[in-house]
C-alpha cells in the first residue's frame, strides 16, 4: 500500500483523537525510523521519551523474545520469577523502598492518587473523603477522567465532566503558592520536575528542593511524575537529582520498557505504600513476567551503555548549537539533557509548519501547543548525528 492509502484507511476507520504528521512508519533502529516507502528519518520525539534506549534495542528485544517463549502472564493471583528481581533492581537503582507495578503512565498516576489518599486517612488522620492533592497549572499526567479533571488544558478537559473532586491547582514553579495552598487535609503535591507536554517548562533551580522542604514541614507527600523526565532523559537517571532531593513517591513509565510494551510503576520512598492491603488495588497485566523481563533489560542497557551520561553530554552540545541559530521569530531555546524546546513568537504563525519542513529534510519532530518544537531524540544519539540534525534545523528555522 502507498502512504496515502494507509492514511485514508486510518482516517476512515480510526477515531480521530490524533492529528499525526502524514508519515507512515514501518521500521526503526536506534535513533532512525523508516517509512513504508523506505525514507529514513531521525526520530526527535522518541515516542514522548518511551524509546530513550533507541528503537528496537537488540538486548531488550532478546529479553522480550526469551521471556515470550517461557511465560507471559500469570496474573498476580500467583507469583512469577521476574517480579522480585525487577523490584530489587529498580529499588537499588533509584534508591526506593517499594514498587507498585502498573502498565500505562496514567495508571501509575491513578495508583499514586489512591495510595496517598489512603495514607492521608490511615496515617495522617484526615477526615474521611476530605483528602486534598495539590497539582500545577499546565500539568500533563495522562488522560483518565480523574486526571483530565485536574488539567488546565481546555482541549484535554472540555466535554468530559463531571470530574473527581479533591484537587487544588497552583502555578508551576512557585513554591510559595504551594505553601499557601496547604490545608490540614492536604495529603500530597503532584508535580512534573519539568513540564514536557506544556512545552519543556523548566522551573528555577532549587524549586523541587523548596517543595520537598515544604512537604516535609507539613507532613504531605511529594509525588514526582517522572514518566517523561525520568530514566535518563534530562541527563540524570531521575530529574529530581538535579535538585539533590528524593521524592516520597516517584512515577516512572514510558522508557521503563524502552518502547516494547507498556510498563509503569509507582516507586515509594517511605512506608506510604504499606497502606495498601491485599485486594485494595491491582491490575491484571501489572507486574506480568513479560513486562518485568522487558523492564529489567530496559533499565540494564540504560545504565550499562552509559545512556544517562550521553544524554547530558549530547544534550548540552545540542542545546548550545540550537542557541546559536539566529532568527528574530525564536523566542526561547531551553532544555535539560536531551529534553529540549524551541519556542517561537506568536508572529511566526505556529511551529507545525517547521515540523512539516523538517520532515521533508529527514527529521521527525512534533510541535507542542502551538509555538514550541520539542527535540527529544533517543539517548543513544551521537555527536555526528547531532551535527547532521542541527544543519537541517538551521536550514529550516535559521
Ligand atoms: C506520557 C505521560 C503520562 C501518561 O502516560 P501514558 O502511558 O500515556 O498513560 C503521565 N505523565 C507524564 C509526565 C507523561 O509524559
Amino acid at each position: 500500500m502507498k502512504q496515502s492509502e494507509y492514511i485514508e484507511l486510518e482516517n476512515r476507520f480510526g477515531a480521530h483523537n490524533y492529528k499525526p504528521l502524514d508519515v507512515v512508519l514501518s521500521k526503526g533502529e536506534g535513533v532512525w525510523v523508516w517509512d513504508v516507502d523506505g525514507n529514513k528519518y531521525l526520530d526527535c520525539l522518541s515516542a514522548y521519551s518511551a524509546v530513550n534506549q533507541g528503537h528496537c534495542h537488540p538486548k531488550i528485544r532478546e529479553a522480550m523474545i526469551e521471556q515470550a517463549n517461557k511465560l507471559t502472564l500469570t496474573s498476580r493471583a500467583f507469583r512469577n520469577d521476574q517480579l522480585a528481581p525487577l523490584y530489587q533492581e529498580i529499588c537499588e537503582l533509584t534508591n526506593s523502598h517499594k514498587v507498585l507495578p502498573m502498565n500505562s503512565g496514567a495508571e501509575a498516576v491513578e495508583s499514586v492518587i489512591k495510595t496517598v489518599r489512603k495514607w492521608g486517612y490511615q496515617v495522617k488522620g484526615v477526615p474521611v473523603d476530605q483528602a486534598e492533592i495539590i497539582v500545577c497549572e499546565d500539568n500533563f499526567h495522562g488522560r483518565t477522567i480523574t486526571i483530565v479533571g485536574f488539567s488546565t488544558d481546555p482541549t484535554s478537559r472540555t466535554g468530559f465532566g463531571p470530574f473527581t473532586p479533591g484537587f487544588k491547582i497552583i502555578p508551576f514553579g512557585d513554591a510559595e503558592a504551594l505553601e499557601k495552598a496547604i490545608t490540614p487535609n492536604t495529603v500530597g503535591f503532584l508535580v512534573e520536575p519539568i513540564q514536557g507536554e506544556a512545552g519543556v517548562k523548566i522551573p528555577a533551580s532549587g524549586y523541587l528542593r523548596s517543595c520537598k522542604a515544604i512537604c516535609e514541614k507539613h507532613n504531605i507527600m511529594l509525588i514526582l511524575d517522572e514518566i517523561q523526565t525520568g530514566l535518563g532523559r534530562t541527563g540524570k537517571l531521575l530529574a529530581e537529582e538535579h535538585d539533590g532531593i528524593e521524592a516520597d513517591l516517584t512515577l516512572v513509565g514510558k522508557a521503563l520498557s524502552g518502547g516494547y510494551y507498556p510498563v509503569s510503576a509507582v516507586l515509594s520512598n517511605t512506608e506510604v505504600m504499606d497502606v495498601l492491603q491485599p485486594g485494595e488495588h491491582g491490575s491484571t497485566f501489572g507486574g506480568n513476567p513479560l513486562a518485568c523481563a522487558i523492564a529489567r533489560a530496559a533499565l540494564k542497557v540504560l545504565v550499562e551503555e552509559g545512556m544517562v551520561e550521553n544524554a547530558e553530554k549530547m544534550g548540552n552540545y545540542f542545546l548550545d548549537l540550537l542557541k546559536q541559530i539566529k532568527n528574530p521569530l525564536i523566542k526561547d531555546v531551553r532544555g535539560k539533557g536531551l529534553m529540549i524546546g524551541v519556542e517561537f513568537k506568536a508572529e511566526a504563525g505556529g511551529a507545525r509548519q517547521y515540523c512539516e519542513k523538517l520532515r521533508e529534510r529527514g527529521l521527525l519532530c512534533k510541535e507542542t501547543h502551538d509555538n514550541i518544537i520539542r527535540f527529544a531524540p533517543p539517548l543513544v544519539i551521537t555527536k555526528d548525528i547531532v551535527d547532521w540534525a542541527v544543519e537541517r534545523i538551521q536550514a529550516v528555522i535559521g
